[in-house]
């Protein structure tokens, strides 16, 4: 059997891992921490005696869109996952397909290298280090999935004036706690998730807070129309249909609507900048911030003086003790040679962003370095299906008459831009290289009331489990109760006159 090398045991480490096992291929996953989970449980950790902030994190997409094909959350499961159910549910998810003993926890990939005869065999040189004694292994094959919120990027050149600035400034990844902003004037720079979530923490306690942001950004919560998850309003198969297929002008008006429903971005500074096509954040309380004076938004920072900073069109400087820059991450793999796998401008020579293009084996592939819109579980274990039969050889990647136009026109992308190529499209081509994908049109004859479910409904991952290689029985039935287990946790007063479910 062919032995592969998982690199991690966060989410798509487990999933890689569960895969592999499926396949009948021999894996070994390595964690250079001491269990499972990854950033999950990076959340959980307690920092200088106290909850960092991730303790307060809870899942920015819905448990019904965030779980792994055939092993859905438990029905008790709040809708939106605090870390520490997430981590529970890895946990259980581990248990369940007999993970554990596949991983071998407290051990860092420090190199992964081509063995001399690659060309022929695809083999790799694997180099571990537990507890400070190295081991070398050869693999068949190995899975990248050492995730992408490790190393922040913090950018200072492109905020001159920033050495002369005598107040503390540190990136989000350093932020522990909200008491160090209390009773300070705070300047947030950025607006993601993190970006905005920090800045909605401080104003509890801070004298001042001014969310910077040149891009401005879309903002929806995870409440949407009716109270229902956005995430499943949004991520259907019939909206995907309307989005993909109506015309540029007509799909970004109706976007632009959809999304101003709950207030309009333009009246509270947020409207993003046309050029840029930004990634919607996730966040129930910011407009009320807003309004009641909490949190104030501003144009992107021009440069720092000593006690402030001076923002761009803004004639005032902003007095400010505190900087926190949310700016993101920067993807590596320092376990890799840069010649397999080169990031570089968040741009990576990826085949489906998963495949090194440039190899001549695929015995290489890199899971979970995508940023959907919409949940990651289920996309991270679409690939990992995809690769390890790619792996086995069952299904060799599909081969384009024209390569030269192809790489032009998929190889290039920049996975920050993979929003653009919906998560629902892309899932499904990949499913469509192994079988998986639903066949509607087939199912409207023989099951309708399934057919109707999967197309108007939310576009849960069960619905990859239906037909092909690793069906699984349960999958319908899964489709058919989703809005049930969705339902159960919230639905805790039922009077006399409720209506039904459906
Ligand atoms: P990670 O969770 O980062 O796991 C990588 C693992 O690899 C780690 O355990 C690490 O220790 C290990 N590792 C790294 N290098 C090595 C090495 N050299 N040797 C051995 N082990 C190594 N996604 C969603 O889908 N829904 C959400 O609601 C959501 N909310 C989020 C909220 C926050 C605040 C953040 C920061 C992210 C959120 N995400 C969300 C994205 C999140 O990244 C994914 O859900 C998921 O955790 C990615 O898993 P991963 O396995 O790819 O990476």
């Amino acid at each position: 059997t062919m032995r592969v090398a998982v690199v991690g045991a966060g989410v798509s480490g487990l999933s890689a891992l569960k895969c592999c096992l499926d396949e009948g291929l021999a894996a070994t996953c390595f964690e250079r921490s001491e269990d499972i989970g990854g950033l999950w449980r990076y959340a959980e950790s307690i920092e200088d005696g106290r909850p960092s902030l991730y303790a307060s994190v809870v899942s920015n997409t819905s448990k019904e869109m965030s779980t792994f094909s055939d092993f859905p959350f438990p029905e008790d499961f709040p809708v939106f996952l605090p870390h520490a159910r997430l981590l529970e549910y890895l946990r259980r998810y581990a248990e369940r397909f007999a993970l554990r003993q596949h991983i071998q926890l407290g051990t860092t990939v420090l190199s992964v290298r081509k063995r001399p005869d690659f060309a022929t065999t695809g083999q790799w040189d694997v180099v571990t280090e537990t507890g400070g004694t190295r081991t070398s292994h050869v693999f068949d094959a190995v899975m990248v999935c050492s995730g992408n919120f490790w190393e922040p990027s913090l950018p200072l050149h492109a905020f001159p004036g920033i050495e002369k600035f005598q107040g503390q400034y540190f990136h989000s990844r350093q932020y522990k706690h909200p008491d160090v902003f209390q009773g300070k004037r705070v300047i947030v720079v950025g607006m993601g998730n993190s970006g905005v979530d920090i800045a909605v923490e401080a104003s509890r306690v801070a004298a001042k807070v001014t969310l910077c942001t040149g891009r401005g950004a879309w903002v929806i919560s995870r409440v949407f129309d009716h109270g229902y998850p956005w995430d499943m309003v949004f991520n259907t198969r019939f909206m995907s249909l309307l989005r993909n297929n109506l015309p540029e002008p007509l799909s970004r008006g109706w976007v632009n609507s959809r999304v101003n429903r709950w207030f309009k971005h333009e009246n509270y500074g947020l409207q993003p900048e046309k050029r840029y096509f930004s990634e919607p954040v996730l966040n129930d309380d910011l407009p009320s911030y807003i309004i009641t004076g909490k949190i104030t938004i501003k144009p992107g920072v021009k440069e720092f003086k000593e006690n402030s900073v001076v923002l761009h069109n803004c004639p005032e400087e902003e007095p400010v003790d505190i900087v926190v820059f949310c700016t993101g991450y920067n993807v590596s793999y320092p376990f890799l040679e840069e010649a397999d796998v080169k990031v570089e401008n968040k741009h990576a020579s990826l085949y489906k962003y998963v495949f090194p293009t440039h190899l001549q084996r695929p015995t290489l592939a890199v899971i979970g370095l995508i940023k959907p819109l919409g949940a990651i579980m289920p996309v991270t274990e679409m690939q990992a299906r995809w690769v390890t039969r790619v792996f086995k050889g069952r299904r060799l990647m599909p081969v384009s008459p024209h390569p030269i136009f192809s790489i032009s026109l998929r190889f290039g992308l920049s996975f920050d831009e993979v929003l653009k190529t919906d998560c629902l499209v892309y899932s499904d081509e990949l499913a469509s290289f192994f079988g998986a994908k639903p066949n509607v049109l087939g199912l409207l004859f023989s099951d309708p009331k399934l057919a109707f479910t999967i197309f108007f409904g939310p576009c849960t991952p069960y619905q990859f489990r239906l037909q092909g290689p690793g069906r699984w029985d349960g999958a319908r039935q899964a489709i058919l109760t989703q809005w049930d287990r969705t339902l159960k946790p919230t639905r805790t007063r039922v009077t006399s006159n409720s209506s039904s479910m459906w």
